[in-house]
């Protein structure tokens, strides 16, 4: 452990009020936008493990005054813990957004459960078991499709539960998914930008038959002006940026990471479902297919967006923007109409050429079946993307000891 560390964890200790009696620090182990994490060591272990007498805990936590009681039973303990720090310029809101939604996945597999949580002054901690996992980076590169089947059920096994309590994660990523490769298993941490499906739900284009949705887009003003134009029999105006657009511009969550969006959080779209979390599985796999990371790169939501039209093509982005009732016009002469199919680009990702010599090259069997399972979680149009309950029984995934 580094002396900056070192500094960092004796600050913290003096300024967490009796936190030494209960935790010892052992290392700091997450630096992110929102939280530093350390790995611990908790001193009442034993009493826990052994002796655990809910009426006596209720009195040391109400003795602690700075101790916010989550669990109702038996809480879950551990020898060893991750304190999460959590940045004091978050909002409460924030914070119990986090917390409450931990609460509601206690018993979900697969999430790194919520042990219990202290606050002293405007400083939140919450402590969850330490889970023994692998960096990303050192394991993807690595992975076979039949190592990424067990991965994936883990993932869709914690995320299947997270659904079926209406809750979106909204930052799917390698690093909010600890998988331990030699446990074969995986806990999904960072509810800290989750929220209930429908919070802030409003109509969005993509909700409505599709016969209706024309006459929605209509209301757009490029396509307002066409339809002027068709109707009186003039050429159709050039379409060009709005520069006095009276439309309000449109807000929508967007919280995630750049590169693992989905199209309708790029697209705005108001009506965002659990499936955005599903697209960002996708990437992952995408990840591990192409020996990849980052996949995407962009720069912000714009540019990720023109990352997907390489992909998929102009004609099935103009098509899902229309969706979520949004016009799409690119002169990016980088953008093909009809865009790549995967199996070319992982081809191309992992060195291999498909007219190699002696004819060999293509996709495995099993590189198949994967690239048939990232399709569905890679839909672009969110009706039509896998659910992971769906996923879950797909022959990807099917036969996986959970
Ligand atoms: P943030 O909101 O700052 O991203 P996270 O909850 O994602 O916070 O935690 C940051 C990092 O801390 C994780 O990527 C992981 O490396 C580590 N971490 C978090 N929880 C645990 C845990 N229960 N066991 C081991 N490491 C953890
Ligand atoms: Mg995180």
């Amino acid at each position: 452990v580094d002396d900056a560390v070192l500094d960092d964890m004796e600050r913290f200790e003096q300024s967490f009020k009796n936190i030494s009696q209960r935790y010892r620090l052992i290392n700091r182990i997450g630096e992110g936008t929102f939280s530093t994490v350390y790995k611990a060591e908790d001193l009442l272990h034993e009493h826990y493990q052994n002796d655990w007498d809910p009426e006596a805990d209720k009195e040391n936590v109400d003795r602690n005054t700075s101790a916010i009681k989550l669990a109702s039973s038996r809480p879950q303990r551990a020898k060893f813990v991750a304190i999460k720090k959590i940045y004091v310029t978050s909002s409460p809101l924030r914070i119990l957004n986090e917390l409450e939604l931990l609460h509601d996945l206690r018993d979900a597999p697969n999430v790194c459960p919520l042990i219990t949580a202290f606050r002293h002054q405007d400083q939140v901690i919450a402590i969850l078991p330490y889970f023994q996992h692998k960096d990303f980076r050192e394991y993807y590169r690595d992975f076979t499709v039949p190592a990424m089947r067990i991965y994936f059920h883990s993932l869709f096994t914690a995320l299947k539960s997270v659904h079926e309590c209406q809750i979106v994660h909204r930052d799917i990523k390698p690093t909010n998914f600890l998988y331990s490769p030699a446990q074969q298993r995986g806990v999904l941490v960072d509810f800290g930008l989750a929220e209930r499906e429908g919070t802030d739900y409003h109509h969005c284009a993509c909700c409505s038959e599709p016969s209706d949705r024309n006459r929605k887009i209509r209301s757009s003003v490029y396509a307002s002006t066409i339809a002027a134009a068709e109707a009186a029999g003039q050429p159709l105006p050039r379409p060009s940026y709005p520069n006095n657009d009276q439309r309000s511009s449109r807000r929508a969550n967007r919280a995630g990471t750049r590169g693992f969006r989905a199209p309708e959080v790029l697209l705005k779209c108001t009506a965002q479902t659990v499936l955005i979390d599903v697209w960002s599985c996708g990437i992952i796999l995408l990840t591990f297919l192409s020996k990849r990371f980052p996949f995407f790169h962009s720069a912000d939501d714009i540019d990720a967006f023109i990352e997907l039209c390489c992909i998929f093509g102009k004609k099935r982005m103009k098509e899902v923007a229309l969706l979520h009732g949004q016009v799409m016009q690119t002169n990016l002469p980088t953008i093909s109409e009809n865009g790549h199919g995967w199996e070319k680009i992982l081809l191309w990702c992992t060195g291999r050429n498909k007219k190699g010599a002696g004819g060999e090259g293509g996709l495995t069997m099993e590189e198949q079946e994967a690239v048939d399972f990232m399709r569905c979680c890679l839909e672009l149009d969110p009706a039509r993307r896998i659910t992971t309950e769906e996923a879950l029984m797909h022959s990807f995934l099917t036969g996986v000891d959970g």
